[in-house]
């Protein structure tokens, strides 16, 4: 048996005929932590960033969940949403995952979006990367914030007239992935969505 990925009890699985032909899908979580996660799907539709799909609202098990993937960086934890995440996309996008900050790179951090997009099974290319913040430095942070993309396009990178999907782990104000979205419209791209796995709604 094994054990869930969250608690750490031992899976009970069922015997049936499915299991019996290794048909059914191993459980990454108990049946009571995954009955904690309750799909929400809420899909938006914008102008520089066409369509975000989230797949959760942002509530205790996912805040619980995010911790333990992101902060104590238990990185089997991205199983827990691969398949989900996997169905989530149509065959016929490129997948472009939002970079890490360089700064984590730089520390070895594990990089939890594309990890993410390694437990989907999904290929994905890296178009984007983080831009350098430090070098505007006479300018107020009003100014920056006002002008200044996030992001920049990775060195050699192609961007063709067709739809990119973004992914990122949470959603919570947008300005993340429209910096993003924009960047690969202005090389491009006809259109750009978007898919989290979670949605922060501001209350
Ligand atoms: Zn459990």
């Amino acid at each position: 048996m094994n054990p869930c990925l969250l608690c750490m009890k031992p899976i009970k699985e069922m015997a049936s005929w499915q299991s019996f032909f290794g048909l059914e899908k191993k459980k990454t979580l108990c049946d009571d932590c995954s009955k904690r996660f309750v799909r929400a799907d809420i899909k938006e539709e914008g102008d520089v960033l066409d369509a975000v799909h989230s797949l959760y609202e942002y509530d205790d098990a996912m805040r619980d969940w995010l911790h333990q993937y992101k902060f104590l960086q238990d990185v089997a934890l991205a199983h827990v949403f691969g398949d989900e995440l996997r169905r989530s996309f149509s065959s016929k996008e490129t997948i472009v995952p939002i970079p890490m900050h360089p700064e984590r790179a730089r520390l070895r951090t594990f990089s939890h979006v594309e990890t993410l997009l390694n437990a989907a099974k999904r290929p994905y290319i890296q178009l984007l990367e983080k831009t350098n913040t430090g070098v505007m430095g006479e300018k107020s942070k009003q100014e920056r914030l006002g002008m200044e993309n996030l992001f920049e396009l990775a060195p050699g990178a192609v961007v063709q007239p067709i739809t990119y999907r973004l992914v990122d782990d949470i959603y919570t104000t947008g300005t993340t992935l429209r910096h993003a979205a924009s960047v690969l419209k202005q090389a491009g791209a006809a259109r750009v969505e978007a898919v989290t796995l979670i949605r922060s709604i501001q209350k």
